[in-house]
C-alpha cells in the first residue's frame, strides 16, 4: 500500500467501514511507516479532539488511538483464525469423502 492509499483509508478506518483486506494492508503500512502513523494520529486528534472539547470529555486521545489500532488487529486475527478453522473443516470433508469412497469400493467389489 502506498502513502497516498493509506491516507485515503484513514476516514474509513475511523468509522470502521474499511474492508478486511484493505484493513490488513492499512495496518501493515501504518505499523511500518512513521509518516502515515503521524498523519493518522493528527487526523485522530483533530477529529476526536474537537468532539471531546464540545462534549467536555477528558483527554486521553493517544491511548484511545492505540486502543483503536489494537481492536483492528484483533478483528483481523479473529478473521485469520476463522479462515484457518474453515481450512481444517475443508480438510476433514475431503478426508471423509475419500474414506466414504474407499468404503463404497469395498462394499461393491
Ligand atoms: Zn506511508
Amino acid at each position: 500500500m502506498t502513502h497516498k492509499e493509506a491516507e485515503r483509508c484513514i476516514p474509513s478506518f475511523f468509522d470502521e467501514s474499511i474492508e478486511n483486506l484493505e484493513l490488513a494492508e492499512f495496518l501493515e503500512h501504518i505499523d511500518s511507516c512513521p509518516d502515515c502513523r503521524e498523519e493518522l494520529t493528527i487526523q485522530f486528534l483533530v477529529g476526536r479532539g474537537l468532539q471531546s472539547l464540545s462534549m467536555g470529555d477528558e483527554f486521553n486521545l493517544a491511548g484511545e488511538l492505540d486502543k483503536k489500532l489494537l481492536k483492528a488487529h484483533a478483528r483481523l486475527n479473529r478473521l485469520y483464525r476463522l479462515e484457518r478453522f474453515s481450512w481444517i473443516l475443508r480438510a476433514i470433508v475431503v478426508a471423509e469423502t475419500v474414506a466414504l469412497f474407499m468404503l463404497t469400493l469395498r462394499i461393491l467389489f
